[in-house]
């Protein structure tokens, strides 16, 4: 599968500028891992746990093979299985829900915020019921989600909370790393993340050495020793060439997310006056005060967004859209029996936004090149 796209003069994401830089050291590690062949859970998967850990500020940190399998995995690991409701939102990614299916519970939706499309907090308690076991916000876009209220339901009414974190290293909410704000957080080292490796890869982070201690049994199978299995598992654990590439990358996101911050800014700066001039036609991305916001996307809404992907492409400008389908209606979740209307924000979300080029790497000329091409839309 090709992640990046290169058809375009600008294209919304780019991996080679940010690896040409980092090839020599990257090779150098990987060169070390050929010559003493430790290809399982070796010394780069175990500090690049460390490391992650003492970033985000948790005890623990457990790598997986991918963001996904983190989500899954930890969902196991609190406990969460058949019968049980797990409350999340329907405007992410596929895998935040797909995991809690995969676990045996099921999905429960939750309408969002229009302002930030994240978990509407305001709407959980209607959705908890006695079967309900855990909530689980999503981070989208590097935006955190209002936790603060979430955590305190959540002490209310007993549930565990999982950050799903993938699109969020590095994400601050009141000042606090997001992933060490629940019971365990949940990354993704997809290449086009903000901390990207070349290939699939995640991690759980905790405070928590029983949730840890499961996610490690669960990524082997639950086998402790090896051939005597304790839990039902699966074969998810975090590459080491992949952990070698993640650590000499690690040192630079703090770099590169504020670079992604600049962007932003710069977009924001730019696109003001034609977005107060069409009002509700454009909506720029905002970020609250609680939020340490990293862009993982820079993503606008507009009931135009068609035309305007395909005016920005005209001019050589690639888009995404993150995500067409609210979760609700997704094919597969049909037996929940969810229906087109049941979650009007999120809805409009699906139908509406489109994520401009953002990534570190990205040059002045073209973030103001984007921003004059999206002004000359609606001129
Ligand atoms: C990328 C992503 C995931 C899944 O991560 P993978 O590593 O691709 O499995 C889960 N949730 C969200 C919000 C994501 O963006």
């Amino acid at each position: 599968m090709k992640v990046v796209d290169q058809k375009y003069a600008i294209p919304s994401f780019n991996l080679t500028r940010q690896n040409e830089g980092l090839a020599e050291k990257i090779l150098g590690s990987l060169s070390k891992i050929i010559a003493q062949g430790s290809f399982i859970l070796g010394e780069n998967v175990k500090i690049l746990e460390e490391e992650i850990a003492a970033y985000c500020g948790t005890r623990f940190a457990v790598g997986v093979a991918s963001g996904s399998d983190a989500l899954y995995l930890s969902l196991l690991a609190c406990g969460v299985g058949p019968g049980d409701e797990v409350i999340t939102t329907p405007f992410t990614f596929f895998a935040t829900a797909g995991a809690i299916a995969r676990a045996g519970a099921t999905p429960v939706f939750v309408d969002i915020d229009p302002e930030t499309w994240n978990i509407d907090p305001a709407r959980v308690e209607e959705k908890i019921t006695a079967r309900t076991r855990a909530v689980i916000p999503v981070h989208l876009y590097g935006c955190p989600a209002d936790m603060d209220p979430i955590l305190v339901l959540a002490a209310k009414h007993g549930l565990k909370v999982i950050e799903d974190a993938a699109q969020a290293l590095g994400t601050a909410y009141k000042g606090k790393r997001v992933g060490a704000l629940g019971e365990a957080g949940c990354f993704s080292f997809f290449p086009t993340k903000n901390l990207g490796a070349f290939g699939d890869g995640g991690m759980v982070v905790t405070s928590d050495p029983e949730i840890a201690d499961r996610v490690r049994l669960l990524r082997v199978h639950g086998a402790r020793p090896k051939y005597y299995h304790h839990l039902l598992g699966c074969n998810s654990r975090l590459d080491e060439l992949q952990a070698a590439v993640l650590r000499v990358k690690l040192p630079h996101l703090d770099g590169w997310n504020q670079r992604r911050r600049e962007i932003a800014a710069r977009y924001g700066h730019l696109l003001q006056s034609v977005a107060d001039a069409v009002g509700d036609d454009l909506r720029l991305p905002t970020a609250p005060d609680y939020a340490y916001h990293v862009y993982h996307q820079y993503t606008v809404q507009t009931p135009r967004r068609y035309e305007l992907r395909a005016f920005l492409q005209e001019h050589g400008v690639g888009t995404a859209v993150y995500y067409p389908l609210p979760l609700h209606l997704q094919p597969v979740f049909a037996p929940l029996g969810y229906r087109d209307g049941d979650f009007p924000a999120a809805e409009a979300a699906a139908r509406e936004v489109l994520s401009l080029p953002m990534f570190p790497e990205l040059t002045d000329a073209e973030v103001q090149y984007v921003a004059a091409t999206v002004t000359e839309f609606w001129a």
